[in-house]
């Protein structure tokens, strides 16, 4: 008989973990988190901890939000499905798409609901082939990403993705995936002053285009206003609007990928709205349902929508979506989601107890492990080094991170170790400043014990 209430699964190899060293967790055991409640979260020995990366940056609510589960169940009792395909639809998922087009920047009136970020930035892709295609360009297909970009997992995503592990063994980047420098400062190919990084990346997109051919060749432009996995690498200010005009300039789509930053994390609602920028598409997910349940999208420029209406051969539909397309549930907690970012104010929060964050963070720099110290609103990291004068890095790797990761856990925090020996923290938008400074006050002691 299966004892469900009293066995504690551990599952060690039957459940696969989503970048996790296998061998690692099959030795140790996965760590079990059980309950939640406002930025605090509970493991299966009982421990509470201060959720300072607000799951995967994502539950920018927080932990235990009765009002979001009542929407939940209201609709799951109500109707808990409803298909998208030929033409039906649910209520909360039109409701939402109306209210995404209101919050978004003003180019974006169209949206394509995915189950998260991956496949919204999947579908992108698809996307712009077909509006390429049936516009009669179909030689522009090469797509150009940043370095340290993260674009999710998909077959084609993760190509697009700049991280050499996420290509490592899967045969990526795709040949029409390319990739220029990023714009990170601390270890910038193009200089040290915001004019030499926004000009070099310019100059570096102009120069890709001209080798892929021509703008003729090059369909996209993709980057995150705030690079996330590649270590929360922050562009100078005036960046994300320079490489709008550049993409507008050489002819090329313009794509922000915002399901990290989207929903408040930097101080706006979306990043784009610090530099009034109009992408041609954008993607969401993450901070959309905060977590509480899946949810992606695209959302798309009227030129492109209508090329999708306009579609060749006429008779044919847009064949492209996923069963859980506009899920009436998940489209019911982004709802209650978007109500409280409003109600609540909590991209005013990230960008107020961002800077505190921020200013706190730049204190344990007197650690001479600490090489940098970056952020926007509630989305920071720190860059461990060997020697903080040469910037001279540790082993490459997780080595140095991972370990302050563990001793963070140990000291009741969570934080993401990136490889590089970055630590991030991205906590829930709900974090108050006395709840920043025990996060502070824990990292510091989890890097002491590292030492
Ligand atoms: N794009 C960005 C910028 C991300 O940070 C992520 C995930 O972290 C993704 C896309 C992929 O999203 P998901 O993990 O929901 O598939």
């Amino acid at each position: 008989m299966l004892d469900l209430a009293n066995s504690l699964p551990n599952a060690t190899h039957q459940f696969v973990h989503p970048f996790t060293q296998l061998a690692e967790v099959e030795a140790s055991g996965p760590t079990v988190l059980v309950a939640g409640e406002g930025v605090r979260v509970t493991d299966r020995d009982g421990r509470e901890l201060l959720d300072g990366f607000a799951g995967l940056w994502c539950v920018n609510i927080g932990y235990g939000r009765i009002e979001v589960v009542e929407a939940a169940r209201q609709q799951m009792s109500k109707l808990p499905y409803a298909s998208s395909f030929f033409g039906f639809a649910n209520e909360p998922a039109l409701r939402l798409a109306e209210e995404l087009v209101r919050l978004s920047p003003e180019s974006l009136q169209h949206v394509f609901f995915t189950l998260g970020g991956s496949d919204a930035v999947d579908s992108t892709l698809k996307i712009i082939r077909y509006f390429f295609n049936v516009t009669s360009r179909p030689e522009k297909k090469h797509v150009i990403g940043l370095e340290r970009g993260y674009h999710g997992v998909s077959s084609a995503g993760a190509g697009l993705t700049g991280l050499s592990n996420c290509h490592l063994f899967f045969d990526l980047p795709l040949p029409y995936q390319h990739h220029i420098p990023s714009h990170y400062r601390y270890r910038s190919t193009y200089g040290s002053t915001d004019a030499e990084i926004i000009n070099g990346s310019i100059d570096a997109l102009q120069a890709k285009v001209a080798e892929l051919g021509g703008s003729s060749k090059v369909a996209a432009f993709f980057c995150e206003p705030v690079q996330g996995s590649g270590g929360v690498i922050v562009p100078p200010e005036g960046w994300l609007a320079a490489m709008r005009d550049a993409c507008a300039k050489l002819d090329i789509l313009f794509v922000v990928d915002e399901v990290i930053t989207g929903f408040g994390r930097t101080g706006q609602l979306f990043a784009c709205d610090w530099e009034r920028v109009e992408p041609d598409l954008m993607t969401i997910a993450k901070g959309l349902t905060s977590g509480y349940s899946p949810m992606g999208a695209v959302l798309l420029s009227d030129e492109i929508y209508r090329a999708l209406v306009k579609q060749v051969p006429r008779d044919l539909p847009f064949a492209h979506g996923f069963t859980y397309t506009g899920h009436p549930v998940s489209a019911a907690v982004a709802l209650a989601c978007l109500e409280i970012y409003e109600r609540e104010q909590l991209p005013e929060n990230a960008k107020v107890v961002g800077a505190h964050l921020l200013k706190g963070l730049e204190a344990l720099r007197e650690n001479p492990w600490i090489g940098d110290v970056r952020g926007k609103g509630l989305l920071a990291a720190i860059e461990l080094v060997a020697n903080q004068k040469t910037r001279a890095p540790f082993e490459p790797g997780l080595g140095v991170s991972q370990l302050v990761r563990k001793k963070a856990y140990e000291n009741g925090l969570i934080v993401r170790a990136f490889a590089d020996n970055i630590i991030g923290l991205a906590p829930p938008l709900i974090v108050s400043e006395d709840d920043v400074d025990q996060m502070l006050e824990r990292l510091a002691r989890a890097i002491h014990a590292a030492k």
